[in-house]
Order: structure tokens, then sequence, then C-alpha cells
């Protein structure tokens, strides 16, 4: 099958968070299953192209909409280590920003008219590549307007090109929705008549997460879990209903990891590489952590690690409640994370307060989120919901026992290490979550002693 993968991030060229490290990866285990697959992503600023040997393959497509016009040009490279080829959405005024979707902890006002761009764009280089995918798989609502676009537009319905082309649509995180003012609607390309209950409206604004759950032919989330609970008020972000209306096409499939990136044995970006039955090295990951994050160096004083987007989902507030009985105990305690300022400022004053147990980096830093991974004993994943999530499933990997909330993926990929559950006498697939079953196989398990 011929596959074209649209997302607003991929690694390693850029990257917010967990979408960028399944746009980096998924492509490549269809690539390793037989079918022709390739990549669509914007070319924003701070991809190095020099580093990734970017080169022009199109040097004006005309984007129209409205009254307006815009130029893309397309640059290209293989996705490293594959023969991918990954294609840039390029355009200086949209892309060529510092960020790729906020400034300052703000959006950037324009983009609905940034992501229809790239959208757009990204059909009509296809037209000039003359490669017809089958299917466009479409990530989140950054890229929710191709499924729009096949059915709505007025040139590409009517061009037999696009004729035939399937759009699957997986949605990474239901809370980001792309809500944005109705009158948005005739800047991205769309007449009024997709502005409907059907359509894209959406309490009298526009919604593109909406778009691409209506439009598309298959609509698949990111574990089985989540695509459950977000058929509930509780956490459908208000799209519970739409979700229900479309539950027939919709599949939870849970994220996989990239072991080529993500592999203690291989990882070159910690300090000794170790793996299962050669955990020497893991003790040396431990002390270059703590020696890192100025915290005494320890052996026997387990330090819990997190790795996260600052923001109220992934249950900072739980952690600022019980913060004092947290550094009570003989702990040490690393954060990596970036995101709300509220945020920011709990964790300066943990930091301040409790130097000797905590260290705080406010920052991005993918090396030293691969050193947490290696040198923490536990990971801390306290989401109110979670997609999916990938530091648990890291974590295991990196032998860093990650302590969850039962949500979503987490409740998907982490159980009890109980005794009988670790001899192998309990499989996970008996108890994904929720269903009554699984409250009591959990008592039968959860016992001690078990
Ligand atoms: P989400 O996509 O909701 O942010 P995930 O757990 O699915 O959460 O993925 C997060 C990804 O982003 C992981 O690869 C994690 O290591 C990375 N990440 C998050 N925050 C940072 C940070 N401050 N520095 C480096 N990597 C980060």
């Amino acid at each position: 099958m011929r596959i074209l993968y649209i997302s607003s991030e991929v690694v390693p060229f850029s990257k917010t968070g967990g979408l960028a490290d399944v746009a980096g990866a998924l492509p490549v285990a269809l690539k390793n299953l037989g079918h022709d697959v390739r990549i669509a992503t914007p070319r924003y600023g701070c991809i190095n192209g020099e580093k990734y040997r970017l080169r022009r393959i199109i040097d004006e497509i005309q984007v129209y909409f409205q009254h307006d016009s815009f130029i893309a040009t397309v640059e290209t490279t293989n996705l490293p280590g594959t023969d991918i080829p990954v294609y840039f959405i390029a355009n200086d005024f949209y892309f060529g920003r510092k960020e790729l979707y906020t400034e300052n902890g703000k959006d950037y006002p324009d983009n609905s008219q940034r992501f229809a761009f790239f959208c757009m764009a990204t059909l009509w280089m296809l037209r000039i590549l003359e490669w017809k995918p089958d299917m466009i798989h479409c990530n989140d609502w950054q890229t929710a307007l191709i499924p729009a676009y096949l059915k709505y537009h007025p040139y590409v319905k009517s061009d037999d090109f696009y004729n035939g082309i399937k759009a699957l649509y997986t949605i990474h995180n239901l809370a980001y929705q792309g809500s944005f003012d109705r009158d948005t609607l005739n800047k991205i390309g769309l007449g009024w008549e997709v502005f409907t209950i059907d359509g894209l409206e959406f309490y009298g604004d526009i919604n593109l997460m909406k778009a691409g759950i209506m439009f598309s032919d298959e609509i698949t989330t990111v574990s089985e879990t989540y695509a459950r609970e977000i058929q509930t008020p509780e956490y459908g972000c208000g799209l519970d209903g739409v979700l229900r209306f479309r539950r027939d096409h919709l599949t939870g499939i849970i994220n996989g990891i990239d072991y080529g990136i993500w592999d203690p044995a291989k990882d070159t970006l910690i300090p000794s590489k170790f793996s299962k039955g050669k955990m020497a090295g893991k003790a040396k990951c431990k002390a270059h952590l703590q020696e890192k994050n100025n915290l005494p160096q320890d052996k026997d004083v387990p330090i819990i690690g997190m790795i996260s987007r600052m923001a109220d989902q992934k249950g900072f507030d739980l952690i600022a409640k019980i913060a004092e009985e947290i550094f009570d105990l003989d702990i040490q305690f690393v954060l990596l994370g970036t995101g709300e300022p509220i945020y920011h400022e709990m964790f300066k004053k943990i930091g301040e307060k409790y130097p000797a147990k905590a260290g705080i980096n406010i920052t991005f830093n993918n090396q030293l989120a691969h050193e947490i991974e290696a040198g923490a004993d536990m990971f801390l994943m306290p989401s109110r919901y979670k997609p999916c999530g990938l530091n648990q499933l890291y974590s295991l990997r990196y032998g860093t026992v990650p302590i969850v909330r039962k949500t979503g993926g987490l409740a998907d990929s982490i159980m009890d290490a109980t005794p009988g559950r670790i001899a192998g006498r309990f499989h996970r697939s008996h108890c994904s979550g929720g269903e009554p079953g699984c409250a009591r196989i959990n008592q039968r398990f959860v016992r001690p002693g078990d």
C-alpha cells in the first residue's frame, strides 16, 4: 500500500511531545511490513537543513485561500537510517519561526492558516510528484483538514488524481482540538456547507479535530482504554457524542516505541550502556544523573524521575499536594519539563526548598530525557488522562519502575508488579482496565504476599 504519513512534528527533525516520536517510528515499522511510506511535515526554522542535508525538489506551489495566495517550496531528505522520503513543506512566513505552535506560552494567532496551508500544499505536492497514496494517515488537529479537503475542497474533489484516496485520522490527544472563530472558514479554503452539526461546526466555532473525526474513513487513537474513555463525557472534551456517533470506525491501538532510539543497550546519549542481565551500566547512569543534578552520590537512595510537558493534564497539581510527604522520604527527585509558568514556579520553589533532594530542569533537553530514563530507579506519571504515554514504555525498557495513574494507555501498558505476575502466572491481556472482571482479577492478584 502507498501511505503518506502527515504530521506536524517528526523525530529527529522537530518535537514537542510524543506525536513526534511516533511519527519518526511508525512509518519505519510500516515500511518494514512492505508498504511504500512517505512522510510530510512542515519545514520549521529550527530544523537544521545542513545537518539533515535537505535539498529542494519543488520551487513553487501556489496555494490559494479566498483572496490570498501563498507560495510553498518543498525540500526533502530521507528519515535518518532509512530510505523513507520526508517532504518538508516550506514557507518562511508561516514556518520560519522559533517554535512549532506557540511562543512565550501563547499560540501563534494564525495557527489555523499555517496548518491549512501545510495540508493544502501537501495535497498539491502529491500531484506534482505524481505520487498518489492509497491512504493519507493524518495526525491530530494540525492535519485534520486533509480529510475535509479530500471531500469538500472544490478543486480537490473535482480532480481525478485525488479520487479514491482514503483518510485515516489518529487522535493523539483529544484535548488539543484546533478550535477557531467561524470566520476562519474562508481563510482555510472551505465553504459554509461544512459548517454544520455533521461537519466541523462546534458550538458556533469551527473545530478541526471534529473535521478529522467526521470526514476521515477510519479513526484510530493510541490505546484501547483511551478509545473507550473518549466516548464518555468525562474524557471526551465535548466531542464524546461525535466519537460515539463514529464508534464503528474508531479503534484503539497502543503506540510502540523505537528501539533504535530508546534502548539502553544501544543508546548513545547515556554515559554507560546496559541491558537485562548486564545492569552494571545503570548504576553508572544513576551516579552521573546525581552528579549532573548536584545531588548527593548515594547509590542506595532511590531516584524518582519525571519528564513531561508541564500541563494540567500531567497531574502536577497532584504532586504539589503531596510534595511535603514525598520529600520527607529518603528519595531524590529529578524533573525535566517545560510548559505552563505556574508549574515552572512551583517546581523552582521545590528545588530551592530541597536542594539535596530535587534536581529541577525547566527546559527541553533530549539528552537529559535519555539520562533520566537510564539513571532513575522509578518514573512518575500521575497524569489525569493519558492517551498512550511513551515514557512509561521507555521506562520499562530502561529498567526504571513506572508509577502511573490508571488511565488511558497507562492502564493498558502497566500493571501492579506482584510476584505472581512477575512469575508470569497472569497475562496483562486479561485485564485491559475498567471492565467488571478487572477489579476481581486485581483483587485476586494484588494481595499481600502474592
Ligand atoms: P505527550 O505527547 O503528551 O507530551 P508522551 O509521554 O506521549 O507525552 O511523550 C512525551 C515525549 O516527549 C517523550 O519522548 C518525552 O521524553 C519527551 N519530552 C517531554 N518533555 C520533554 C523535555 N522537557 N525534554 C525532553 N524531552 C521531553
